[in-house]
């Protein structure tokens, strides 16, 4: 086995996350750095939706669909349900955030609740928030995400 194929697929993004933070830092914008981050998931969030072609019918369980996508991209894992009133409950275990801040006394998954935003209302075709209820970075089991319809 090459020395590459030992390296976890999260380990990327952990290094870029890691790489951008500090970048942030360097150019004396850390107070950006959650708006930063948020904008960025969102993006992405929306650009994984648009590039798989993933479509939802609003018939079907919006959490589902969020969840099988999530699985073609691999950054965590995510269980997820419906919720009254067009909104998800979201579940992640091993966040980028979680991974390369650990436990920092606050909620700081700022990408990952971007991106679950996006993807929702790319999905839904409906502006959505995403608010991180417990984290992983204040030392909570799994970081819990609430996504409301706007
Ligand atoms: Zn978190």
């Amino acid at each position: 086995m090459s020395k590459s194929n030992e390296i976890p697929f999260v380990a990327l993004p952990v290094d870029i996350f890691t790489a951008m933070r500090d970048i942030l830092g360097e150019y004396d914008l850390s107070d950006k750095e959650e708006e930063f981050f948020e904008t960025l998931g969102v993006r992405c969030g929306r650009a994984v939706v648009k590039r798989t072609g993933f479509t939802w019918e609003s018939d079907e369980q919006l959490a589902d669909a969020l969840v099988s996508l999530w699985a073609e991209v691999g950054i965590g894992r995510l269980t997820a349900k419906d919720v009254d009133k067009g909104g998800v409950a979201a579940e992640v275990t091993d966040t980028i955030e979680s991974l390369a801040l650990g436990n920092v006394g606050e909620p700081s998954c700022h990408f990952t609740r971007g991106y679950i935003t996006g993807v929702v209302s790319e999905l839904s075709s409906r502006e959505h928030m995403t608010v991180e209820d417990q984290c992983v970075c204040e030392g909570h089991p799994k970081c819990v995400f609430t996504v409301i319809p706007l």
